[in-house]
């Protein structure tokens, strides 16, 4: 980027001389510079500092604005070599200055320097994204795991007070799972397991979490739906899963689960994530205790029974 025709085809010229380097575009001044970068995501921008219309340090700004641009390194080229103004591009936002005139080796060596980085910096944050999807993720199902769910349930449940609208939580257990292991095999069991998570997830909404809370146990969080929603969800995913074949060790496969169901209502009782697990987790058992394949909704009447879990 630079105001002069010569001074911007010496640096073009240089780049291209370098040979891995030759997909250059030229820009007058900032504003054009940043709609060019909009649309062809350059790895690293060459920039005079005295422009007129958008300078280097107002592109500097603009561009510190826009985060999809953040890791866009900033070579500034200036005659000043005065200790101030570099200094004061540094704090701007430019990775770097070469003084002008400058030497073509020089500039080109800084720019690799700044790919480089900026490579290594692209690497580093899709190594984290990954790392951070792994931390939250069940290996066996895909679901959310457990540390994942305690942590959006505790935001979810602030959010009810905040926003006014209403959480469910749904605690689904497939019934007598241990016969499925015992007569089948556990690696049977593992698929089966695998294939309630499917269906459960298929069964709700892309804004709902599915986790793995226990071995067989998963739950459910419901945002923005209240007790009538969650019992005809939740009645809907006793279906479904009623209703699953899984081909698994050269047998058909069909099992149910029972499903508790507990919900936090914007000027209800509940005030802790624990709370709400407790009530779904009296509201699975009581639908064990009647007879599995089931949805019950919690009540107060069930805090006057005891759970055996
Ligand atoms: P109920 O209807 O009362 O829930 O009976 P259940 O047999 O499902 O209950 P129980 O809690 O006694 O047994 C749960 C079983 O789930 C026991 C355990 O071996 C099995 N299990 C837990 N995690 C896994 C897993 O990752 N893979 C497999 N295959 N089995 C698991
Ligand atoms: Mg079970
Ligand atoms: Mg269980």
């Amino acid at each position: 980027m630079d105001d002069s025709a010569p001074a911007r085809a010496a640096v073009v010229e240089t780049l291209k001389q370098a040979g891995d380097l030759d997909d250059v575009y030229e820009a007058e001044e900032g504003l054009s510079a940043l709609r060019i970068m909009a649309e062809k995501k350059p790895d690293l921008v060459v920039c005079d500092l005295v422009m007129p219309g958008c300078d280097g340090l107002q592109f500097l700004r603009l561009k510190a604005a826009k985060p999809e641009l953040a890791t866009v390194p900033v070579l500034i080229l200036t005659a000043d070599a005065e200790l101030e103004k570099k200094v004061e591009l540094f704090e701007r936002g430019a990775s770097d200055y070469v003084r002008k005139p400058f030497d073509p080796r020089e500039l080109v060596a800084r720019v690799r320097v700044h790919l480089r980085l900026k490579l290594l910096t692209e690497d580093l944050e899709a190594a984290n994204e990954k790392l951070y999807k792994l931390s939250c993720t069940d290996p066996l199902t895909d679901l959310f795991n457990r540390r994942h769910f305690n942590n959006v349930l505790d935001v979810e449940i602030a959010r009810v007070v905040r926003y006014g609208m209403p959480l469910s939580l749904v605690l689904a257990d497939v019934d007598h799972f241990k016969r499925v292991n015992d007569e089948l095999g556990h690696l049977t069991g593992d698929d089966v397991l695998r294939e309630v998570s499917h269906v459960l997830t298929k069964g709700v909404r892309k804004a709902d979490i599915v986790a793995r809370y226990g071995g067989e146990e998963i739950a459910l969080v419901l945002t923005n739906t209240g007790t009538a929603g969650a019992f005809v969800l939740a009645e809907r995913l006793r279906a479904a899963v009623e209703d699953l074949s899984v081909a698994a060790g050269g047998a058909i496969v069909r099992v149910t689960a029972s499903f508790g169901v507990a919900v936090a209502e914007p000027k209800g009782d509940v005030t802790s994530a624990a709370m709400l697990i407790r009530r779904a987790d009296k509201a699975l058992y009581a639908a064990k205790r009647h007879g599995r394949n089931q949805v019950v909704m919690w009540g107060p009447e069930l805090d006057r029974t005891s759970s055996p879990g």
